[in-house]
């Protein structure tokens, strides 16, 4: 048994953002930062973007240097996985045999692709995309590939797609859905983007699930889908979206429900233990109206580094409840989306346009829930701010290219 103080599982983004952030505020007992792969806390945003591109390489990926911790006092162990939390000891157990007692415990376990529940989905050149590691894989595959299909137009198959087609590959995207980004955005902006790809040789086949995944000499060659089409794959990547990584705090008795359930400081119901980042599910005012009720699981940068830095706040005596306003964005080809905000596919969508690129306000019950910005980094910065202090903006202003944005966000 070793250590004590705060221990983190999972050496993300979120947990390396508590544990840079505990120190910031001042916090001198041990902090330990656990996770299952092999080398430090790096940033998966690039994976799918600059890194697969050939433009950024692993050591630009790196959160910190490895210096960092050593200066600063995080113990990093990297390459075991906690496995059990005993809770009444306050001891985590990892699968290599040794255990860490706690003060605090903080699960910033992260998520995990979903996986095709189908023949096939184990061919060798049947890739996914989450870690350093994925990306390695797919990129060696890459290599010899002429045709790629993609399975999901989300982001990260969309940015994958990007990236595919600007290598000269042939690129097929089949959706279940009938556009692509269809829980997260608007009409409007799905179809900018759907013909963007399509211009740059991309084809996509929406609404259409797959029936059969095609084998050569024990790899994957194409895939049939629902309506009988072939299409040919030197290379499948399924980007049908994640699971939380929450089995560890179920197992332990926590709340979980497609999440670790914490409060508005990111307390799970044992007040020894947090959660944040993709793993957690928490109270948002953005939520409100949302199907899933007014707690809602995020996945991305902003929401992983804003929640360690609001725990790491709490846990050093400063507690405020975790109010940021969610912000994402995704690079597709020339094109980056930014969007501030939580809507639902059913939010009304109002288009404000001119010159480059275009922002869709979107409005729930009346009220603006997000603005997703096409090229227009400060129509974003605006509606972040907007969206934060809660300032009223009316449709007609919104689809009002003369009414000026940046005024009202600054409050002028
Ligand atoms: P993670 O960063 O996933 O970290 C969790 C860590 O915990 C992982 O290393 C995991 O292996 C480990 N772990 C899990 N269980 C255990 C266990 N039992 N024991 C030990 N370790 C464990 N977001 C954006 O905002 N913009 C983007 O453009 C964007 N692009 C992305 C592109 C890709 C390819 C991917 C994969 C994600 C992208 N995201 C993007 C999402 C963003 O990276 C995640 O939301 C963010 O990393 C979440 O941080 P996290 O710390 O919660 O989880």
């Amino acid at each position: 048994m070793s250590q004590s103080g705060i221990v983190i599982l999972g050496a993300g983004q979120a947990g390396f953002q508590v544990a840079a952030s505990l120190r910031e505020g001042g916090f001198v007992d041990p902090v330990t930062l656990i996770g299952d792969e092999p080398g430090l806390p790096y940033q998966r945003p690039p994976l799918s973007k600059a890194y697969l591109a050939g433009k950024v390489e692993a050591t630009g990926l790196a959160l910190r240097a490895p210096a960092y911790f050593e200066d600063h006092g995080i113990v990093h162990r990297g390459g075991v996985r906690g496995v059990a939390i005993d809770r009444e000891a306050r001891v985590l157990h990892l699968d290599d045999g040794t255990s860490f007692a706690y003060e605090h415990l903080v699960l910033a376990t992260g998520s995990r692709n979903r996986t095709l529940p189908m023949a096939g989905a184990e061919l060798a050149g049947v890739h996914h995309l989450r870690s350093l590691a994925d990306a390695d894989c797919l990129q060696a595959d890459l290599a010899g590939a002429e045709s790629v299909v993609i399975v999901g137009a989300g982001f990260i198959g969309l940015e994958f797609a990007s990236v595919c087609a600007a290598r000269g590959l042939a690129v097929g995207v089949v959706e279940a859905g009938e556009r692509p980004m269809a829980r997260a955005v608007s009409a409007q902006t799905a179809s900018y983007f759907t013909q963007s790809h399509e211009a740059a040789g991309v084809r996509f086949a929406f609404g259409a699930g797959i029936r059969d995944l095609v084998a050569e000499a024990g790899r994957i060659a194409g895939v049939v889908i629902a309506d009988g089409t072939a299409l040919k794959a030197d290379l499948l990547l399924i980007g049908i979206g994640v699971v939380p990584n929450q089995e560890i705090a179920a197992d332990a008795g926590l709340e979980v429900a497609d999440g670790i359930v914490v409060d508005a400081h990111l307390a799970t119901g044992d007040p020894a233990i947090s959660a944040i980042g993709d793993a957690a599910r928490f109270p948002s005012r953005f939520a409100s109206g949302l199907p899933g009720g007014d707690r809602v699981r995020i996945e991305s940068v902003q929401n992983a580094v804003d929640q360690g830095r609001c725990l790491a706040a709490r846990l050093v005596g400063r507690p405020a409840p975790y109010d940021a306003v969610p912000w994402f964005w995704s690079d597709q080809g020339p094109h980056k989306l930014q969007i501030a905000g939580l809507s639902s596919p059913s939010d009304e969508a109002v288009v404000r346009q001119s010159g480059n690129g275009l922002s869709v306000f979107r409005y729930r019950d009346g009220r603006l829930s997000a603005v997703e910005s096409i090229d227009r980094a400060a129509d974003h910065m605006a509606a972040r701010r907007i969206l934060t202090l809660g300032l009223p903006v009316t449709p007609e202003q919104a689809a009002d290219p003369g009414f000026d944005l940046k005024a009202l966000a600054k409050g002028v």
